[in-house]
């Protein structure tokens, strides 16, 4: 029979990677701005921008280092006011609040995408920025946010580190709004253990993040353009916030660079096997009626290494029976609003002041589960899954009703 897979390992890290760590380590070249040119993470940011299809790349320490310098590069005088979905990770309110910005939630619903009218109503109060998180790689309706922001000249960060690959009517999260931001941490679809990356199409707006992030002196000059060619636009912009910024040092090492590259012609596959993955897992899951699989949207083409449903006609007693009898079979289903310090429920972002209640987004908190599916995982071992979630949902529903 086959075991209940580790959802919590890695996928092991391309054999290319060891001859790139080799060199550096005989060399000790690893920091980004030694060369004078074709570093690896300098090579890193130009093959993903291409990638992407975006014009500009950033590779520094993490998404939310990449999350803070956008919302710097915007100039956001402090306290101003970021509109962020009350679902997503504390890392996100927290760089809003590293940035000396003031979080503002708003209601997310069953189906995890954001509540377009409280979005609507609440961008009307004094905001200016928006930062979307596609939480858990789920796509909001990004035409009817990006037309929002775009009609009050409010700018958009994507907070694209779980969409790596995903897209929005063909085209890349993450270049969908002024900035995106993505992370090559463990848990997501490239791993580098640490680390993250920002794309954008805007010269002056990369130069100032390139800036903050620890070019100190001229070490712009190792900065270019589209295919490592020299951009006039972006020199003009460096030489003119020269001196005129703070240094953040959120630099990427070479060797988690070296590490991220040969995982980049693999990002395809993984993302075709997350897909396929997930949708195998959630037909399945559908077919119980306690359990529900929320649908993706029309434009939206998921790249997911988890699955997230929604306990239906539950009651508390039902849901603690269900977590309870998964765990004891081997598979750890997180549901989000249960435990006193899960970092996705916004009530736990205990450093924000004036926390909010935000009851749509508590309410789906208390039905919603969360269970890893890394891409590797075989159909026998997604079959072991599916089963323990049905076989327990089923029991939990039964021994209430005994
Ligand atoms: C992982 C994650 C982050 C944080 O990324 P780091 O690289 O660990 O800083 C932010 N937002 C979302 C949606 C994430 O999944």
């Amino acid at each position: 029979m086959t075991q209940v897979p580790n959802v919590h390992t890695a996928e092991p890290i391309p054999d290319a990677a060891r001859e790139a760590i080799d060199a550096l380590m005989s060399s000790g070249d690893l920091f980004r701005y030694t060369a004078p040119q074709d570093a690896p993470v300098a090579l890193l940011e130009q093959e993903f921008a291409e990638l992407l299809g975006s014009k500009f790349a950033l590779a520094v320490s993490s998404c939310s280092a990449a999350l803070f310098l956008s919302l710097k590069a915007l100039e956001l005088p402090r306290d101003s006011r970021v509109l962020i979905p009350g679902f997503t990770f504390a890392a996100v309110p927290s760089s809003v609040v590293h940035a000396d910005c003031i979080p503002v939630l708003c209601e997310v619903g069953e189906n995890y995408r954001i509540n377009l009218a409280d979005f609507e109503a609440k961008l009307d109060q004094d905001i200016s920025a928006v930062l979307i998180s596609h939480m858990r790689g789920h796509t909001s309706d990004m035409d009817a946010i990006l037309a929002l922001c775009e009609a009050r000249d409010i700018p958009v960060i994507e907070d694209a580190a779980h969409s790596l690959g995903t897209t929005w009517n063909g085209q890349n999260i993450g270049t969908l709004g002024r900035i995106g931001c993505f992370s090559f941490q463990s848990y997501k679809m490239i791993n580098a253990g640490e680390g993250g990356i920002l794309i954008t199409d805007d010269a002056d707006l990369v130069a100032r993040a390139v800036i903050m992030s620890g070019a100190y002196e001229h070490n712009w000059q190792k900065h270019k353009g589209p295919h490592g060619d020299n951009s006039p636009e972006l020199a003009q912009a460096f030489a003119k916030w020269q001196n005129k910024l703070p240094l953040y040092n959120l630099r990427m090492s070479n060797l988690s660079a070296a590490v991220i590259r040969p995982q980049l012609p693999e990002l395809m596959r993984r993302v075709r096997d997350g897909r396929a993955n997930h949708d195998y897992v959630a037909e399945q899951l559908n077919t119980s009626p306690v359990l529900q699989v929320p649908a993706p949207l029309a434009p939206e083409v998921r790249a997911p290494d988890s699955i997230q449903f929604n306990l239906v006609n539950m009651n508390a007693q039902e849901i603690e029976s269900f977590a309870a009898a998964t765990e004891a079979r081997g598979v750890k289903v997180q549901i989000f609003g249960l435990s006193s310090d899960n970092a996705r429920a916004f009530w736990n972002w205990q450093f924000l002041n004036d926390l909010p209640e935000l009851p749509q987004t508590r309410a789906m908190l208390m039905n919603a589960c969360d269970v890893r599916l890394p891409v590797r995982l075989t159909k026998a071992e997604l079959d072991v899954i599916v089963e323990i979630l049905l076989v327990s949902a089923a029991e939990a529903k039964d021994r209430a009703a005994a």
